[in-house]
């Protein structure tokens, strides 16, 4: 799982310089070729930035992608300034009214509206026709086991069915053009669920458009894809769903299909490289101290997950006194941090870990980084290097 080029710049690394973040760029062009082909030409890949907008993350992605969705003023600034050729759609609920403004300076190519007092205050603002989408959260089977649901139960999420249709009087003749709808309902989907649900919010649509005679022409499926972090190998289905895509497309040509997904695009091309500081054994279990922890790579401890990793044995011990190890058992690898959710993994089998040893955490090119608590205890950042 780690590929040749992090593995050696891994190994290479001074010990003074780690905690680094590794990002393969290369990988990164790869694994965005092999979705884009399994794509149906026509549908439109956008990518979500809160995953993580890294500015050479998002120059490498840029080739590969239609648009790029952002959900703040800050991401809105960034991309703008990072990636100015790529369409934005400006998603996320609470807008504020700045950032409202700023959005339409110029304006960017889609609204996704979350509420009705958002549509009111886009009203308001605007000088200029401006497209929009509505999101929804619509009841649809089959997004119970997600890892996340955002669809058909009380979240702060878009749109209940009945609140959409109570906004389409307020677009009547007014500046906002309702170009069709907007639906990221769960994530963690494999491939079939995934198709499952975008069929539901292709079906309501078409309904949705019916009933009021409206002109719809885009539907928004969302992102959500699964990544499995107790298996880096297996990737989300995207030939599979390519596939099923194909078939909705053709059963609703009148819908351009786009996707907005995060996590499954990036989230394979980064590591966490760090070093053993310490091994010790507490009643009877052993755990790895290791320098850094999860407030750069906060996403075990917020998933609740053990980080997938690989050891990397350094041979060299320079010190006079025996190299403290664990050696052919489970151990717990933790952080700097004094409290015990400062956790990575758990109980993790290893052949041998030893202090000075160096530990790369795969999977962590997606909400790693960007969705720690930096500032928890004044640790230096770590490193970044692109490959
Ligand atoms: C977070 C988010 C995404 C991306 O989700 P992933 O699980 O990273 O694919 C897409 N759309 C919206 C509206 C989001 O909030």
């Amino acid at each position: 799982m780690l590929t040749p080029r992090a593995a050696a710049t891994a190994a290479a690394l001074p010990a003074t310089q780690l905690p680094a973040y590794l990002y393969d760029l290369a990988a990164l062009d790869e694994h965005l070729r092999a979705i884009r082909s399994a794509l149906p030409a026509p549908v439109e890949l956008y990518y979500a930035a809160k995953a993580n907008p890294d500015p050479q993350l998002l120059r490498a992605l840029a080739p590969h992608l239609t648009g790029l969705e952002v959900s703040s003023g800050g991401e809105l600034a960034h991309a703008r300034a990072t990636v100015p050729a790529l369409p934005l759609a400006f998603g996320g609920p609470g807008k504020t009214e700045e950032e409202l403004r700023s959005a339409l300076r110029p304006a960017v190519a889609r609204f996704h509206v979350e509420s009705r007092t958002e549509l009111h205050l886009l009203s308001q603002l605007a000088t200029t026709p401006l497209d929009i989408l509505l999101r929804v959260n619509l009841p649809v089977p089959g997004t119970g086991d997600a890892a996340l649901t955002m669809g058909g139960r009380p979240t702060p999420f878009g749109l209940d069915p009945d609140a959409a249709t109570a906004c389409l009087p307020l677009l009547r003749g007014g500046p906002l053009r309702l170009r069709g709808i907007h639906a990221h309902l769960a994530s963690g989907l494999d491939a079939p669920a995934q198709l499952a649900v975008s069929a539901q919010v292709l079906h309501w649509t078409g309904q949705f458009a019916a009933r009021h005679a409206l002109h719809l022409t885009e539907v928004n499926l969302g992102g959500g894809m699964a990544v499995d972090y107790s298996d880096p190998h297996t990737r989300f289905d995207w030939p599979a769903y390519g596939k099923g895509l194909a078939q909705l497309a053709r059963a609703h040509p009148s819908f351009t299909l786009r996707l907005e997904p995060g996590r499954s695009l990036t989230a394979y091309c980064g590591w966490y490289v760090t070093e053993v500081l310490d091994v010790k054994h507490s009643h009877g279990e052993a755990f790895a101290v290791l320098r850094g922890g999860t407030h750069h790579l906060r996403t075990p401890a917020a998933r609740g997950h053990d980080q997938p990793f690989t050891v990397l044995p350094v041979d060299n011990w320079p010190h006079p006194w025996v190299r403290p190890a664990a050696m052919a058992e489970p151990v717990t690898l933790t952080g700097q941090l004094c409290t015990p959710r400062d956790t990575l993994a758990r109980r993790v089998p290893v052949a041998s870990l030893r202090a000075g040893d160096r530990v790369a955490f795969a999977m962590a090119g997606a909400y790693a980084w960007n969705i720690s608590h930096h500032g928890f205890l004044m640790h230096p950042a770590p490193a970044f290097h692109h490959l």
